[in-house]
């Protein structure tokens, strides 16, 4: 590897540290060396701070402990600047601090501009009932406003927003969708499923400015919980190139592994170009496609072979026909482009698979292009084996397990669960690859709370007892691999990323506690003090203004 007999000094020495290298011997070492960009040594303290130098940067980090940059490997980047940028309801206690809220962004916004708002939840307040826009209208009544409810699948709009849909008393339910109705059948505001895009179809497009503004958000919180790598699971050429433009600006510091998203048409023009491996040394790689084969299993929109228990006569549905998924797979594989495809449900899963096993039939060496599987949350047995018989990765999300653990039972019943819902233990025993990630926004980014989802399988409070099916659970050491060197393998990043080893990239965290050792409760509250991207402090606690700049 090229760095070790460099003989320029070190940059940068940690040192008095209990780092967790994540090598194949799962090393754990005092201190780390790196020079520039690069990891040099990584040892016991002797050995690390004999190449000080005086220009060497020494820190002594008091016996912290020290992981890999961790590495998320499905999250919505651009999706959480959106969210950060939103006005964030989660949590609000009743419809009045609501509109308090949001007559606070109405005092700071331009005339006209579009206030929108997630993550409200009647079920939190005193007065449960659907909210009505009377209120919400005003204090905004020449800003249109839209806030959506946690689930995504309700709204509520306020009379400007409604008048700029043209949504009146005459206006019918679309297919699929409801407007709530008070008196003389006037909209009360609140709209429901496909009804919500009468008045979200009207918010413009975010402008090339918002976009970076999203992005950079977005990098912030990435820095702050010291994730360090993130697979962007399904994104355009035009959120590509603002990518660009701030890592060519020096702004943008997580390394981005992208997944296009799109018709294969609008997916042609990258395939003719070929993958995008490297830019700006390691920043950013362009080299994967996104396709998205089914529902989701709240919703019971995840396809399954069987009908769900709590409503015979649904099998969910498979959003992208399966000729589609084929003609993506197979461009993609020969364009040497890897291909991401989301699958919740048993059925989901069985077609992305049996298409994964047609396409590195016909296409030769499309099986080194490390094909995934998004979620793979309910399998049937006979898959299982299946994922490392065709070398596919299985990229899943720890917190979705623990979020949905409460109705997994109702929903698919006691059998199918137990067979193959979530089943970390039974993939990993098979030698397959798990990738793990957060889904961000639709959970949360915190890599702490997936890492203790992993090895708990209980929610924030312990319950329940045990864990849920606890068999599941991965050991510490899986849960950081999986954060770390399998989500790197997942992006063809191990040979950079994932391991603090010599030659690599220096993308490392300092912890405020060792989760490899506290009490499992513990991990929730371990926080990131030192987030290192390629040799460069990003965030620091002990710095009056971290990491932002
Ligand atoms: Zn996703």
């Amino acid at each position: 590897m090229l760095a070790q007999g460099t003989s320029a000094p070190p940059t940068l020495i940690f040192h008095h540290a209990r780092i967790y290298t994540v090598d194949a011997a799962s090393t754990v070492s005092e201190a780390i060396a790196l020079q520039d960009d690069r990891i040099v040594r990584v040892g016991s303290d002797a050995d690390v701070l004999k190449l000080r130098a005086s220009s060497t940067r020494v820190v002594d980090l008091g016996g912290a402990a020290v992981l890999p940059g961790l590495h998320d490997a499905h999250g919505h980047f651009t999706g959480l600047g959106a969210f950060l940028q939103s006005l964030n309801l989660r949590g609000t206690t009743s419809y009045s601090q609501i509109v308090d809220r949001v007559r606070e962004r109405v005092a700071m916004a331009r005339p006209g501009e579009w206030i929108v708002g997630r993550a409200w939840d009647q079920n939190d307040w005193a007065d449960t009932r659907f909210p009505a826009h009377e209120a919400l209208s005003a204090v905004s009544p020449n800003n249109p406003v839209y806030l959506t409810r946690v689930d995504g699948h309700a709204g509520l709009a306020n009379r400007a927003a409604m008048t700029l849909a043209g949504l009146t008393a005459a206006t019918p339910d679309p297919p699929g969708g409801r407007i709530l109705r008070g008196a003389g059948n006037a909209p009360t505001g609140v709209l429901i499923d496909n009804a919500q895009g009468l008045v979200s179809g009207r918010i413009p497009p975010v402008s090339d400015r918002q976009l970076e503004e999203q992005i950079l958000l977005a990098d912030r919180e990435m820095r702050r919980l010291g994730i360090t790598t993130v697979d962007d699971a399904g994104t355009d050429g035009r959120t590509v190139d603002a990518y660009k433009r701030l890592i060519d600006a020096g702004r943008l510091k997580t390394r981005l592994y992208v997944m296009l998203r799109g018709s294969l048409a609008a997916l042609q023009p990258f395939f003719a170009k070929g993958p995008v491996t490297d830019y700006a040394n390691h920043r950013l790689a362009v080299r994967a496609i996104k396709i998205v084969a089914d529902g989701a299993l709240g919703l019971r929109g995840a396809a399954m072979l069987e009908p769900y228990d709590d409503e015979s006569g649904t099998r969910g549905l498979l959003t992208t026909p399966p000729e589609e998924i084929y003609a993506q797979t197979l461009a993609a594989s020969k364009a040497g482009f890897q291909t991401a495809v989301h699958a919740i449900g048993d059925r989901a899963n069985r077609i992305v698979l049996d298409t994964f096993e047609r396409v590195q039939r016909e296409v030769a060496g499309s099986r080194g292009l490390r094909m995934r599987v998004e979620h793979a949350q309910i399998l049937d047995a006979k898959e299982i084996p299946r994922f490392a018989a065709l070398g596919v990765i299985a990229s899943m999300q720890a917190t979705h397990a623990t979020s949905d653990m409460p109705w997994v039972p109702t929903r698919i019943g006691r059998a199918r669960m137990e067979e193959g819902a979530y089943v970390w233990r039974k993939i990993l025993a098979t030698g397959a690859v798990i990738a793990n990630g957060s889904d961000f926004p639709v959970e949360e980014p915190d890599p702490m709370r997936g890492l203790y989802a992993a090895v708990t399988r209980q929610d924030a409070s312990g319950s329940p007892r045990g864990g849920w099916m606890a068999d599941e659970r991965m050991t510490r050491q899986e849960a950081l691999v999986s954060f770390t060197r399998s989500a790197a393998f997942a992006a063809h990043a191990e040979s950079l990323t994932g391991s603090l080893e010599v030659g690599k990239l220096a993308d490392l965290v300092v912890l405020s506690s060792d989760i490899m050792r506290v009490q499992p409760p513990d991990i929730l509250e371990t926080t990131v003090r030192m987030t290192i991207v390629g040799g460069e402090i990003v965030h620091d606690t002990a710095s009056p203004r971290p990491g932002v700049r």
